[in-house]
């Protein structure tokens, strides 16, 4: 169901792009690679998690994530270890992983206590087993356009944007947000299927003017209700990749994203929150993983 992008679609359908239904379908198919490189190789991938400390949310976020390898047939091995790691056990730790020809993958859940230097951290694991992306290498290997694993979000918006736009050359993008792990990824991504990327900041002038021109925006920022409807062109889609929690006034709290969903019933077609980007991301981690044992094994 994929269409070129034009301006003269009917007007007034904004289509809802369905993240779960898309991350299901794509966590099935990853579930089907498992099975048969189990079944060529009598190798199983395997995903290491390494988790420190006891931040609530990165609980939750490895919690999702073991069971979601769970279910793809993945096996993870999660490495809990406490607030108060020394960045050398954590580096040792990784150096053992990166060895271990058991293991196909090395998740590390940020954040890390401030007494570990992340960035260093992230560059001790192997490129190969990097399923972030996040490894120098990989972010080289992606702005060269020449392989490597690509960061799970990006990678997760590029398929829900391909299940809409069947050919992006020539279209203007804009990408609100410039971090290493969604904004310029997302543009790389982009640029190497030949659209016109405009990447923006908290410091870009004129955002509005600049969203308005846009054929798809990909909004990265956390700002809730950033993009409002009148930054959005007719038949624009957009791609909301914020999640910010938000109290509601009888104390409960919801997730929320970058735009203002209510106001873009011109759009062409938007990704909700939650339900859109979010789930993507760990299907894509998913997909990663078996990628990574495929190309260990040569596939
Ligand atoms: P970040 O804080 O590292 O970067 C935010 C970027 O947005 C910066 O480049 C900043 O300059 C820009 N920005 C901030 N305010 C802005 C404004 N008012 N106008 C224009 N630009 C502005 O954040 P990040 O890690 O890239 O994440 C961005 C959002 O995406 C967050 O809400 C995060 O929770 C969400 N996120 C979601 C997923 C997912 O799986 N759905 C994954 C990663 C991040």
């Amino acid at each position: 169901m994929a269409h070129a992008l034009s301006s003269s679609r009917p007007e007034a359908v904004v289509e809802r792009i369905d993240g779960r239904a898309m991350a299901r379908a794509l966590s099935t198919e990853t579930a089907a690679r498992v099975e048969a490189l189990c079944a060529r190789t009598g190798h199983c991938p395997a995903l290491a998690v390494i988790l420190v400390g006891d931040d609530p949310a990165s609980q939750v976020y490895v919690g999702r994530k073991v069971a979601e390898c769970r279910k793809a047939g993945i096996r993870s091995v999660e490495h809990r270890l406490p607030a108060d790691t020394g960045q050398d056990v954590l580096l040792d730790l990784i150096d053992r992983l990166n060895l271990d020809g058991a293991v196909d993958g090395i998740l590390i859940q940020l954040p890390l206590p401030p007494q570990i230097d992340a960035g260093l951290v992230l560059d001790r694991i192997d490129p190969t087993k990097d399923v972030d992306g996040f490894h120098p290498v990989n972010v080289g290997r992606l702005s060269t356009g020449t392989g490597g694993l690509v960061p799970c979000t990006p990678l997760g918006v590029m398929k829900l944007l391909d299940s809409v736009v069947a050919d992006y050359r020539g279209l203007d993008v804009v990408v609100i947000g410039k971090s290493n792990i969604v904004g310029k990824p997302v543009a790389m991504l982009l640029l190497e299927r030949e659209a016109t990327v405009t990447v923006t900041h908290i410091e870009t002038r004129g955002l509005s003017d600049i969203a308005r021109k846009a054929d798809i925006i990909v909004a990265a920022a956390g700002v809730p209700h950033l993009v409002r409807g009148y930054w959005v062109k007719p038949g624009a889609i957009v791609v909301d990749v914020g999640i910010t929690r938000v109290a509601e006034p009888d104390g409960s709290t919801r997730l929320v994203g970058d735009c203002a969903t209510e106001e873009l019933g011109h759009a062409g077609a938007v990704t909700p929150v939650p339900g859109g980007v979010g789930p993507m991301t760990i299907a894509c981690l998913l997909s990663n993983t078996v990628t990574a044992a495929e190309r260990a094994r040569h596939e």
